[in-house]
């Protein structure tokens, strides 16, 4: 067999199970194919930008362990690459009442999950930090950043080509088999490649890939937009930092924030609409093999209807920049419609169960010598080092004996 790996996907998480693996074995043969022309073209490279410390993750999740475990590992490869980050903390805002006990849950967990310095603040308190900011207290998470990721990805593809594995761009897989002898067999537009290992993180489109490979796509993917504007220059005094509000438990990627971005100016947002095109960016963007796949799903349809406020309130902000503004006041009092400048997109991989959940946690599935990435949302950028050893430590713990269980 030419290889020992081939990763499907160059996104933060691929690109970080590459590493992962060629730290544990230096003379590992790996390769990363990527469909684009460039790594982080997709999730990786059109995010907020925060380096998440796993402030409100169920205690014992994977998500609260690889984020507490990824955000350090991801500091200590931004100082040895000289990529630009900076621990600027966050305020996570309860401008209700009610949001008042969910705050204090959120500092419970902080505690639990092992972020250091958490402060309570009063409404004093908050603007000393941040003085636009409304509401009633505050969470202070001084451990929260920001980061260039597209810096990270390039970094990552210098390091895992100066430890002999290799990234292909514009190389989409197409087809997988596995061979009776156990290797995998991944066709791409640019030849097929062997190896025995197969790593799936292929983001907003895993299910596909996992479905290539032989797996039954039980949970799907659906792609919901996060769309930003950014705060004009004149108005961007505004925010100093990081502003969020309390998270909604069942809707953790609801409600737009405001993100002093590592290479200067501030987005806000990002809401989350449903993509009728997992890769669209716009908000017409469609692709009927996509709308399709999303609309033929029944989860999605049972989805909508326990859900139909949070669909259509997302929906109409979405087309109403006065909504959008809306949103943002209850942050920060003075922000004004007018402030707001049209800003980039990106769209979640969010995976979903056939009874219409949305799955919470990081989830992994593999067998015979491959593993896959079925839902990875954020903070997957922040923890991608960390995901990439669970991940390693998964495959080398998966029996990969061939002549088993070949579909
Ligand atoms: C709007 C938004 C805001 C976010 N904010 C944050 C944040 O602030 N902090 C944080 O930690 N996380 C954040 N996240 C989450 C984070 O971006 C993701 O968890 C992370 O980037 C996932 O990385 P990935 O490698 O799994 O996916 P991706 O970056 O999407 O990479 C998957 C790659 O697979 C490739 N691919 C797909 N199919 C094929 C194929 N058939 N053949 C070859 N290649 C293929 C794609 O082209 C893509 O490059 C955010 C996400 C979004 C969308």
């Amino acid at each position: 067999v030419a290889l020992d790996c081939i990763v499907v996907g160059g996104g933060l998480v691929g690109l970080g199970s590459a590493l992962a693996l060629l730290r544990r074995d230096p003379r590992a043969r790996v390769v990363v194919l990527e469909k684009e022309d460039a790594v982080a073209t997709h999730q990786s490279g059109r995010n907020s930008g925060v380096l998440h410390a796993g402030r409100y993750y169920t205690p014992g999740s994977a998500k609260a362990r690889l984020a507490v475990q990824g955000l350090r590992k991801m500091r200590a490869f931004c100082e040895a690459n000289e990529v630009p980050y900076e621990t600027c903390g966050k305020i996570v805002v309860a401008v209700t009442a009610n949001e008042l006990p969910r705050l204090r849950d959120l500092e419970a967990r902080g505690r639990a999950n092992g972020l250091a310095g958490l402060a309570w603040l009063d409404r004093d308190a908050m603007r000393e930090i941040e003085p636009h900011v409304g509401g009633l207290a505050a969470l202070r998470v001084p451990e929260e950043g920001i980061v260039d990721y597209p810096a990270v990805a390039r970094a990552m593809v210098r390091q895992i080509e100066a430890s002999g594995g290799e990234v292909r761009s514009a190389a989409e897989v197409v087809g997988v088999t596995r061979r009776r002898d156990g290797v995998w067999v991944v066709e791409t537009r640019r030849g097929a490649f062997e190896a025995r290992w197969l790593l799936n993180c292929a983001g907003l489109q895993c299910d596909r890939v996992a479905e290539l490979a032989g797996e039954r796509r039980d949970a799907r993917i659906l792609p919901f937009r996060g769309e930003y504007y950014t705060l004009k220059p004149d108005r961007q005094h505004l925010v100093r930092h990081l502003i969020y509000p309390v998270p909604d438990p069942a809707f953790p990627f609801l409600g737009v924030h405001f993100t002093r971005m590592i290479g200067g100016g501030v987005e806000c947002g990002p809401n989350a609409v449903l993509s009728l095109k997992r890769e669209g960016y716009s908000r017409t963007a469609i692709k009927l093999s996509d709308a399709i796949d999303a609309l033929g799903f029944h989860g999605l349809w049972h989805f909508m209807r326990r859900y139909p406020g949070v669909t259509w309130s997302e929906l109409r902000r979405s087309f109403s920049k006065e909504l959008f503004a809306a949103s943002l006041q209850r942050l920060v009092p003075a922000v004004r419609t007018e402030d707001l400048a049209a800003g980039g997109a990106g769209v979640r991989a969010q995976a979903m169960a056939a009874d219409g959940t949305l799955v919470q946690d990081f989830l992994f599935a593999g067998r015979d010598g491959a593993v896959h990435v079925i839902n990875a949302p954020s903070p997957g950028a922040t923890a991608s080092l960390a995901i990439g050893e669970a991940i390693i430590d998964r495959l080398l713990g998966v029996p990969s004996e061939p002549a088993r269980a070949v579909r």
